[in-house]
């Protein structure tokens, strides 16, 4: 990994007002992303992993109810406390984003291909009207839209879920961005067109050098574009890992518990799919301790009382108590057939 990193988060935490105190969504989070790097955050819905997202393109500013700190450099440049013009000028055209909901994502009284236009003209690229057109149509045509022309004169409403998913990925890509924050992008689409969407992520970052912090809860995705993994539960990375590692020997149960709830066509694996038991918890009611040992069929009794400290070792980190056998081969639930949990 290269020393210089175009992102770098440190102790991010959000935390939210309610009625009776504050509950934290994200707790101390740090990470950091490399020129051209594919990161993927995975974790089951309500670990943090989207707000986390949000919160690097200064998006929850607006919410008075939630608090932000910690640091967020990109580029060299601190992003926390600045002014939301100042974060205008970094979003879309430096640091882009494509969001979980696409309908909702585009403006439905703006036709199409304006808003390709205007994600184009915040990076400065503002040229004749046909050649801008031509740009537009190049670009659409590059996320698998067919018949770009007719669809950059239709508003959102005119068109189906997958098709806006394409389209808000084509104005995320327009700004030429350094850091694409991706949450989800492929989870509206079909297979073939998920298929296309994700080579073409690659295939930006082999050209452009394009770094992407990829936000997914589908282990396939990620085994397939990630050149590093995080792990995020109930708001905290409990596992950080080059990816080549992560699917042979993942070290914290909850990380191997996501991969071994991935159904395989590949593999004869006899008996029922293995599944987590029980559900992520919600920030106000975090159990005390390690948060996954309501949840977890290696945990000891100091589980309860104590929350681990991550343990780094090679490139691999990992927040449990068990860490230390996990990562030196003395506690194995690789060779388990039983699920985890
Ligand atoms: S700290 Fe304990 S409960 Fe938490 S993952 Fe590790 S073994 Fe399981």
């Amino acid at each position: 990994m290269p020393d210089e990193q175009l992102l770098s988060v440190r102790d991010l935490r959000i935390s939210y007002r309610t009625g009776t105190g504050e509950a934290d969504l994200v707790r101390a989070a740090s990470f950091d992303v490399a020129p051209g790097e594919i990161v993927c955050l995975v974790g089951e819905s309500g670990s943090g992993k989207t707000l986390t997202g949000r919160a690097i393109l200064g998006l929850l500013h607006h919410n008075d109810r939630m608090r932000v700190s910690g640091s967020v450099v990109f580029g060299g440049r601190e992003l926390t406390g600045l002014p939301d013009r100042s974060l205008r000028t970094v979003r879309g055209s430096q640091i882009a984003m494509i969001f979980q909901d696409p309908v909702a994502a585009l403006d439905p009284v703006v036709r199409v291909g304006e808003q390709v236009a205007e994600a184009m003209a915040r990076r400065g690229r503002r040229r004749g009207r046909s050649r801008v057109s031509g740009e537009i149509a190049d670009l659409l045509r590059r996320v698998g839209i067919t018949d770009p022309e007719l669809r950059m004169r239709q508003f959102p409403h005119e068109i189906s879920g997958g098709m806006c998913q394409r389209i808000g990925i084509a104005i995320a890509l327009a700004g030429d961005p350094g850091l694409l924050v991706a949450d989800e992008p492929t989870t509206a689409l079909d297979v073939t067109i998920q298929a296309q969407v994700l080579d073409l992520i690659a295939e930006l970052r082999r050209e452009r050098g394009l770094s992407v912090l990829l936000i997914t809860h589908d282990m396939g995705v990620a085994a397939r574009m990630a050149d590093r993994i995080l792990v995020m539960y109930a708001g905290s990375i409990v596992e950080e890992a080059p990816a080549a590692d992560f699917f042979v020997h993942a070290a914290h149960p909850y990380g191997l518990g996501l991969i071994r709830a991935v159904p395989r066509i590949d593999i004869d694996r006899p008996g029922r799919l293995s599944a987590i038991p029980g559900a992520v918890p919600e920030a106000r009611n975090r159990p005390p301790g390690c948060a996954f040992h309501p949840r977890c069929p290696v945990r000891l009794d100091l589980c309860a009382e104590e929350e681990p400290a991550p343990l780094r070792l090679g490139g691999q980190l990992v927040a449990c108590h068990r860490a230390a056998d996990m990562l030196t081969g003395r506690l194995s639930l690789w060779d388990s057939e039983a699920p985890v949990g």
